[in-house]
This record gives C-alpha cells, sequence and structure tokens, in this order.
C-alpha cells in the first residue's frame, strides 16, 4: 500500500519546499522504507525545457529523457531514486493532454472543465506507477493561495478522499519572519497562509516553519493553536551551513517521527543516519582546500548550474577537501589580458550552455588549460569548445567552429539531426524542428577505450549518461585530430558519435559531451567529479 505525503508551501517562494520534500525522503529510507517523489508545477510551460536558466534555474534531465524541473536533482541527489518523466507534471501538459483529447472528440457533448477534467488528470498523474512503493511524496510548485496553484490544491484534496483515512498526510511550509525593530518571530503570515488552506478543505498535519531564529515554545504554542496541529508537529527549519545537513536537523527535530505517527505507524526505532552523518563529517572537517574556475554564461544565478555545482561539492567531499567555486564569466576571457585570471586556480571548468555569447571565452580558457597543463574539464559546450580549441591550435584547422553559432567553414562541431537510441529505434530532427523536448535527451550508452584515462576513472568499459544538446563533435574531424594528439576516449556504440575526448600529455584534460553532474550523489560522488577534485588537489600541491 502506497501512502502519500503532499508537500505543500506558503507565505513566500524559495523557502526550500525541494529540500524538505528531499530531506524526508532520505530521512524515511533511513528507516527502511521505499520512497519516490513527484513534482507537480502549476506553471503553463510543457516543462521548463524551453524556459531560461534566468527565469527557472537549470533544467534537470531524467534518464528517459525527460527536461524537468531542478526540485527533481534534489530528490535523486538526497535518495538515490532515479527519476523519471512520471515524476513531473505541470499545466501546461495537463492542458495539451485534455485539449488534443477534446479536439479528438473523446469528450463529445460535454463541456470540459477544470473540476473535474483537470483535477482528474493531476489525480492519474499522481497515482501512476506506485510500483508498491511505501510513500510517495507529491511537492506542489507555487505557493498556497495562487491562482494557478488552485486546482493542483483541489485535486490533492480529492486525492486525500479518495486514499482513504490513514493513507495521505498534508506538510505545510511557511516562513516565521523575525522583525528585528520588535525583537520578536512573527507567526501571523502562518496563519494566514493555514487559513487559506483549510479554507480550500486542507488541514495540514505537519507544519513546518522556516525562520533565522530559533522558535520558542511559545510560538510553537500559538501556531499549534491557531493553525490547528498538534505542538510536536510544529517543526521549526532553521538556516543550515550545508543542504546535506538539512535531513539530519529535520530529523533533530522530530519531522520523520511526526510523519510516522500521522500514518499511525512504529516511529520508536532510530534511523540510519551513519551515510548523512558521513557526509557532514567529511563537509565540516576538510582537509584542505582547492579552488576550481567554472567559466560559464550564466554565472550570475547559482541554480543555473544546481546540479553542477553539487557535484563539484560530491568530488570535495570524495577527497576530503573543500572547493571553492569562482564563477567567471566566459566573455570576460574574450579580453587578451583578462586569462591571468586564470594563473590563481587549480582547475578549470567549462559548463553546458546554449548560444555563441562568450564561447570565445570558452575557447580562450581551454587553450588557457592546455597550455599550462591546469586540469580542465569541459562539459557539452565545454566540450565541444575544448574540440574547437584543439581542431584550431593543435590540428592547425583554420576558421574551425560550431554551427551552432553562424555557418563555419570548418564545422568542426555540427547540427545532428539522426541518431540511434540504444533499443535500436531511430530519432530524426530537421533545422527547424520545434524547440521544445527535440534535443539528444537522455541515457545513451558510450563505448570507452581500453587504457584511455576515462576507462581508469570509471572502472569500466562501457558506461551510460544523460544528454541535453543539439550539436555533436563531425566525425568527419576526427581523424584529423586524433592525428594532432586528441584522443577520443568514449564514442556511441555505433562509433559515430564522439562522446569523450581527452589529451594524453595533459595531467587531466576531459571533455564530454555528456552531463555527468546529473548522476552524482554526496555518499556516491561522481567518478569524474571525484577525479577531476583529486587533480586539481595534486595541481595545487605543485604550483
Ligand atoms: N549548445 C550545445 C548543443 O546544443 C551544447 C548544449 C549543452 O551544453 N547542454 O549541442
Amino acid at each position: 500500500m502506497t501512502r502519500y505525503i503532499f508537500i505543500t508551501g506558503g507565505v513566500v517562494s524559495s523557502l526550500g519546499k525541494g529540500l524538505l520534500s528531499a530531506s524526508l525522503g532520505a530521512l524515511l529510507q533511513a528507516r527502511g522504507y521505499s520512497v519516490r517523489l513527484r513534482k507537480l508545477d502549476p506553471y503553463l510551460n510543457v516543462d521548463p525545457g524551453t524556459m531560461s536558466p534566468y527565469q527557472h534555474g537549470e533544467v534537470y534531465v531524467t534518464d528517459d529523457g525527460a527536461e524537468t524541473d531542478l526540485d527533481l536533482g534534489h530528490y535523486e541527489r538526497f535518495t538515490g531514486v532515479s527519476s523519471r518523466q512520471s515524476d513531473n507534471i505541470t499545466s501546461g501538459r495537463i492542458y495539451q493532454q485534455i485539449i488534443s483529447k477534446e479536439r479528438r472528440g473523446d469528450y463529445l457533448g460535454g463541456t470540459v472543465q477544470v473540476i473535474p477534467h483537470v483535477t482528474d488528470a493531476i489525480k492519474e498523474f499522481a497515482l501512476a506507477e506506485q510500483d508498491g512503493i511505501d510513500f510517495m511524496l507529491c511537492e506542489i510548485g507555487g505557493t498556497a493561495g495562487d491562482i494557478e496553484a488552485a486546482p493542483f490544491m483541489e485535486a490533492i484534496r480529492q486525492l486525500s478522499i479518495d486514499l482513504g483515512r490513514g493513507r495521505s498526510i498534508f506538510v505545510h511550509l511557511t516562513l516565521v519572519p523575525y522583525l528585528a525593530a520588535a525583537g520578536e518571530l512573527k507567526t501571523k503570515p502562518t496563519q494566514h497562509s493555514v487559513r487559506d488552506l483549510r479554507s480550500i478543505g486542507i488541514q495540514p498535519d505537519i507544519l513546518v516553519c522556516r525562520s533565522e531564529h530559533p522558535i520558542p515554545d511559545s510560538e510553537r504554542r500559538k501556531m499549534s493553536l491557531y493553525c490547528n496541529v498538534s505542538e510536536t508537529a510544529v517543526i521549526p527549519a532553521l538556516d543550515a551551513s550545508s543542504i546535506y545537513s538539512v535531513p539530519v536537523s529535520y530529523h533533530k527535530e522530530g519531522l520523520d517521527v511526526e510523519v510516522l505517527k500521522a500514518f499511525g505507524l512504529a516511529h520508536s526505532q532510530e534511523p540510519n543516519l551513519a551515510r548523512w552523518l558521513d557526509i557532514m563529517d567529511r563537509i565540516e572537517n576538510p582537509e584542505g582546500d582547492v579552488t576550481i574556475a567554472v567559466v560559464g554564461k550564466y554565472t550570475g544565478l547559482q541554480d543555473a548550474y544546481k546540479s553542477l555545482n553539487e557535484a563539484i561539492i560530491h568530488g570535495g567531499i570524495a577527497n576530503r577537501v573543500k572547493v571553492n567555486i569562482e564563477w567567471m564569466e566566459s566573455e570576460v576571457f574574450e579580453q587578451e589580458d583578462a586569462i591571468a585570471k586564470l594563473e590563481k586556480v587549480d582547475a578549470i571548468l567549462v559548463p553546458g550552455g546554449f548560444g555563441k555569447r562568450g564561447t570565445e571565452g570558452k575557447i580562450a580558457a581551454a587553450k588557457f588549460a592546455r597550455e599550462h597543463k591546469v586540469p580542465y574539464f569541459g562539459i557539452c559546450l565545454g566540450m565541444q569548445m575544448a574540440t574547437v580549441e584543439a581542431a584550431r591550435n593543435m590540428a592547425g584547422i583554420k576558421n574551425a567552429g560550431s554551427s551552432e553559432f553562424e555557418a563555419h567553414q570548418n564545422p568542426v562541431v555540427g547540427l545532428i539531426t539522426e541518431w540511434i537510441r540504444d533499443d535500436g529505434s531511430v530519432e530524426t530532427r530537421t533545422a527547424d524542428t520545434d524547440l521544445g523536448g527535440t534535443m539528444r535527451l537522455g541515457a545513451y550508452d558510450a563505448v570507452l577505450k581500453d587504457k584511455s584515462k576515462v576507462s581508469d576513472i570509471y572502472g569500466a568499459m562501457h558506461i551510460s549518461e544523460r544528454h541535453r544538446h543539439r550539436y555533436e563533435v563531425n566525425i568527419g574531424y576526427v581523424e584529423q585530430l586524433e592525428k594532432a594528439g586528441v584522443v577520443f576516449s568514449g564514442m556511441s556504440p555505433n562509433g559515430e558519435l564522439p562522446e569523450i575526448i581527452e589529451l594524453p600529455d595533459h595531467p587531466w584534460f576531459i571533455g564530454v559531451q555528456f552531463h555527468p553532474e546529473l548522476k552524482s550523489k554526496p555518499f556516491e560522488p561522481h567518478p569524474l567529479f571525484a577525479s577531476f577534485i583529486k587533480a586539481a588537489v595534486t595541481h595545487s600541491r605543485l604550483v
């Protein structure tokens, strides 16, 4: 029997609902339960794939090729459970399905309405693919009271009735602000938010209260009284120094016990938090530190590189070092004298990205790393630009470039219009295909070269990694590049798409066409990130 936990947010956005959901999932796992986490997003985009990282942060890609909300990344990192397409829904996708059904005539004779058609579709999504797991955690995006969230709130209210007594609970996350002038924490916004929920028939079972100051018992009592929840179910959530200490903090505040109590389940045993305590110990007691330059395009908003940021931290956890990340705008390196900024760092990472702006700066950063033997990690666009740099400066291919930006005499990186999936099916695209959901998306296999650096790092010859790109290193240039010293150490199984490049006479220079950061976890750092940070440590000791 799958039990449902609905997680909503109130008062303001950005309180860390995703982190709360992920941490609760981890705590239930630590008690031996199986979990799955889902995100229900009220916005009208079909998926976040076409949104700018500045609007919505990173687009998180699943194995099955869905472009999803970045909260799904938190879920995977905290629970190790791979997310699927069926774990993220938006109003846009629901309306798209309903409207195409209506056009087909599926509702012939009927009026199509928010209740029941939209709410039924939301319920169907939440109930799908339960796979016998113990707990399904459903996070509702947005804030209680939002106009667009209303059908979702109504759907989860209905769902709790449909599921029957004891099968679901509601957890509501709010803010308890501190008024410095009055020297007081204020509970009124929480009271109002819960009143909003109750007016639509949802009574939270547990209140989680974000606060910058400890919440005194008197205020806890007040919220309990006015919000109609038991006093022990008012859980304070103070700011944490690292997101990886959040599961343990929530446990100390009694969150997991309250959840089990609300379901009438046994809760006397302690959860096994060993893996989280080890991670916290490694973060809090590093044996050194290194500085990594991330040369990118959306460096003003760290959420744009959420998984990357975390994977770098995991690389630090693996090596017991603190990693300082210097976010650098790649455009800066288009000025000749700026490159000196890279002299102070222990390693350089050029992440994925889209569009021409800043790409010459990324090429300059790759050149600097290659010539100065600084560890270099190129991911997706960062791999493509390192290949262009090698083509221009190692293989002497004049005017080498990517056809993503303009027509090139030598499109070393070009648009790919056909490729074969691991199951043998063929995906085709044309230059004017829709932009939404049409990239090479999701998990694809790669075959590694024997005795290459990457086969050593992975300890395997066959890997599967997640992709999100439209362009590829052009197979037609591989021979010339190989002659110049570039090793193509990972290829698609049919040998046609370059997946990994490396430079053998460099301490650590690797470019990958895929996004390894999406699969890294604090308790299972991705081998490429662990190895890259290790190379940075070695480099820092050399200079
Ligand atoms: N813009 C490049 C492409 O579409 C790289 C994409 C990426 O870095 N994710 O191929």
